[in-house]
C-alpha cells in the first residue's frame, strides 16, 4: 500500500476518479484509461486497473460485473440496479426496488450481504431500430 501514498499515484487515482464523475455510460477500465490518458499520457492500463480496484474497495466507485465482457464502473455508489443492452452494450441505471424480495429472503432464513442485479435485453433505442418500420411516425 506504500505506493498509493506516493504523490504521483494519488494524482493518477484522482484523475481516474474525476474521469468517472458524471459519466452515466458505465465505462470499462479500458474506456476510463483512454479518457485519463489524454490528461496523463504516461499512465498505463495496469495502473488504471489497480486504482479502480482501490476506489472500489474504498466504496468511492462501484464495479458492475457483467455476464460477458469486462466489468463496468459506476460513479454512483447508491443502491441501484442495471440493465445491459445485448445489442449496443449500453448500461442503464434502473430504479427497481428489491426491498420486498429481500424481506422475503430474510424471512426464509437467508442473509443477503451483497446485491447486484443486472438485467439483460434490448434497450428502447435498439428495440426501435430493430422493429420493422410499419409506422410512418418515425
Ligand atoms: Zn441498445
Ligand atoms: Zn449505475
Amino acid at each position: 500500500m506504500q505506493a498509493f501514498s506516493e504523490p504521483r499515484a494519488t494524482k493518477q487515482r484522482q484523475a481516474i476518479y474525476a474521469a468517472l464523475q458524471g459519466d452515466t455510460s458505465h465505462p470499462t477500465a479500458e474506456e476510463i484509461y483512454l479518457k485519463v490518458k489524454r490528461q496523463l499520457p504516461h499512465i498505463s492500463l495496469g495502473t488504471v486497473y489497480r486504482n479502480l480496484k482501490l476506489l472500489v474497495e474504498q466504496n468511492l466507485v462501484k464495479e458492475i460485473a457483467v455476464a460477458e465482457g469486462p466489468a463496468r464502473y459506476d460513479f454512483r455508489t447508491d443502491d441501484h440496479q442495471h440493465f445491459l443492452c445485448d445489442t449496443c452494450g449500453r448500461v442503464y441505471d434502473l430504479k427497481v426496488s428489491l426491498g420486498l424480495q429481500l424481506r422475503e429472503l430474510e424471512r426464509t432464513g437467508f442473509t443477503v450481504q451483497r446485491r447486484q442485479l443486472v438485467l439483460y435485453g434490448l434497450c428502447p433505442r435498439c428495440r426501435q431500430a430493430a422493429s420493422v418500420p410499419t409506422s410512418t411516425r418515425a
